[in-house]
């Protein structure tokens, strides 16, 4: 029920009193505990599920997410469980015939950490537990659900048919895109569907496959990213609804979408035994008007939840984590945890950057969530632009990094249709990272 660094017996649990309260422990909870417990402040998470989940939830891990491992002394570990991704293979295939064959590259970066990671999303959540179960500050209450707030610093949580009564001064809903905290914090929020999903299982890699490949045609997508442990991960976009069908009939219908993309996977995907191992994945793209109320903030996808195209959830809500860790421990280190307004500064630095990365990731699942021909030659030609002009390039690469923003301009749209050739100006890029005061800057 209740597990170690902390030891509760139940009984124990009602009354509890804990500095931050953390409802949910995904990625972005973990990381929040494990920042705060480093720095002795006392922590209890709550999580409904009784295991670490077992369904696939995002595996790539960006630039920025990189550091603020590297940063919290976890990168000797994840560098032993992780597999380093540093280019991306963008192909559009008409019948038989290429329009576009092009890879980008993380090293366009050439500063800090210029590659990204695939990691299993559990294993991920298992090292962020194993690590913060080290410190005596941290409790992890498992399997507890949180029903609702009593007031704003007492939360109602139910262990088996149990209710007890948590008491703590910050209060963080990190329980993902249904949030109950959300609805009793009364924040308004704006939501999206596509009109398209998406499959993703993994299955053992060819030797071949050593980048990420995006394989696009007039109607789908392929995309295939390589995993430790010589396996790959695969997503394959479908129209809403489509997989309801597909199930009713034989998998040798997946198998075949998969080897007409890329013959090299005969073998192996077959390898994937029957639909049931397939999940379907419904993109939502979603905003949150505000992540702070009194005492209590949002983090991850209980603030924002986004198309997976760009590769972006987990790493958002890992970095959000990073900046609101910052901050509660700093508050309690200069005894000043009952300024609870403090919090805004969390959202101060997090929203923009949160809307930027959406809506950056909302345009790339515009690029291969319309169908056609014609949709698929601006496509292929968006790509080969985005190869040929390093400025393109490096600024794509630089932005879905998360290491900072840097927004499109009017030279931009002249290159993307072939006049003008700028030059990625590296001082520009390193100006604009995010440097640590941008990161926290109440720390002036
Ligand atoms: C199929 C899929 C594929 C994805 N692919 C990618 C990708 O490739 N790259 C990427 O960066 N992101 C990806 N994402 C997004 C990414 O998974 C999320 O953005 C990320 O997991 C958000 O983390 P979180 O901790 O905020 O929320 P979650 O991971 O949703 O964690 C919330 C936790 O809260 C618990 N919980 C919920 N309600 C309660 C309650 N009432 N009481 C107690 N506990 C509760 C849940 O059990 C869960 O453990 C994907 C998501 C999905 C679903």
């Amino acid at each position: 029920m209740a597990e170690r660094g902390k030891c509760l017996i139940e009984n124990e649990v009602n009354g509890l009193q804990t500095d931050v309260l953390i409802i949910g422990g995904g990625v972005a909870g973990l990381t929040l505990a494990l920042k705060l417990v480093k720095r002795r402040v006392n922590v209890t998470i709550v999580e409904k599920d009784p295991t670490l989940g077992r369904t696939y939830k995002g595996e790539l891990i960006q630039p920025k997410t990189i550091s603020i491992f590297k940063k919290m002394g976890l990168l000797e570990t994840l560098n032993q469980d992780w597999r380093p991704l540093q280019e991306i293979r963008a192909k559009e295939v008409v019948d038989d015939r290429i329009l576009v064959d092009a890879t980008m590259s993380y090293r366009v970066l050439e500063q800090g950490e210029d590659y990204a990671a695939m990691m299993p999303h559990n294993l991920l959540k298992k090292r962020l537990l194993d690590e913060a179960q080290t410190f005596p500050t941290f409790t992890l209450l498992r399997p507890a659900v949180f029903e609702k707030m009593e007031s704003a610093h007492k939360a109602i949580v139910r262990m088996d048919k149990e209710r007890a009564v948590i008491k703590s001064q910050f209060v963080i809903g990190a329980e993902g895109v249904a949030s109950k905290l959300r609805s009793y914090m009364n924040v308004d929020f704006k939501r999206k569907f596509y009109n398209h999903d998406f499959l993703t299982v993994s299955f053992p890699s060819p030797e071949s496959l050593t980048k990420g490949e995006m394989i696009g045609t007039p109607k789908r997508f392929l995309g295939l990213f390589p995993l430790p442990e010589g396996r790959v991960r695969s997503v394959y976009l479908i129209k809403k609804g489509e997989f309801k069908e597909w199930r009713k009939g034989s998998i040798q219908k997946f198998y075949s979408h998969y080897t007409s993309l890329m013959p090299e996977l005969e073998g192996f995907v077959h390898q994937v035994p029957s639909w049931r191992e397939i999940q379907l994945m419904v993109p939502v793209r979603l905003n949150v008007r505000r992540y702070v109320d009194r005492n209590m903030a949002l983090l991850g996808d209980a603030a924002h939840s986004v198309h997976p195209m760009a590769g972006e959830g987990m790493n958002m809500a890992i970095q959000d984590a990073d900046v609101l860790g910052e901050l509660i421990a700093d508050l309690f280190e200069a005894g000043r945890e009952e300024k609870v307004d403090e919090l805004k500064q969390y959202e101060h630095v997090r929203k923009k950057r949160v809307r930027f990365l959406t809506a950056l990731s909302h345009v790339s699942a515009l690029m291969y969530g319309i169908g056609g021909e014609k949709w698929q030659r601006a496509r292929a030609l968006a790509i080969l632009r985005l190869v040929q002009r390093e400025v393109l390039q490096g600024k794509y690469m630089y932005n879905v990094s998360g290491l900072g923003m840097w927004g499109p301009s009017l030279l931009d749209g002249l290159q993307v249709i072939g006049l003008g050739k700028g030059q990625l100006r590296r001082q520009t890029m390193k100006q604009k990272t995010f440097s640590r005061l941008d990161d926290y800057p109440w720390q002036k």
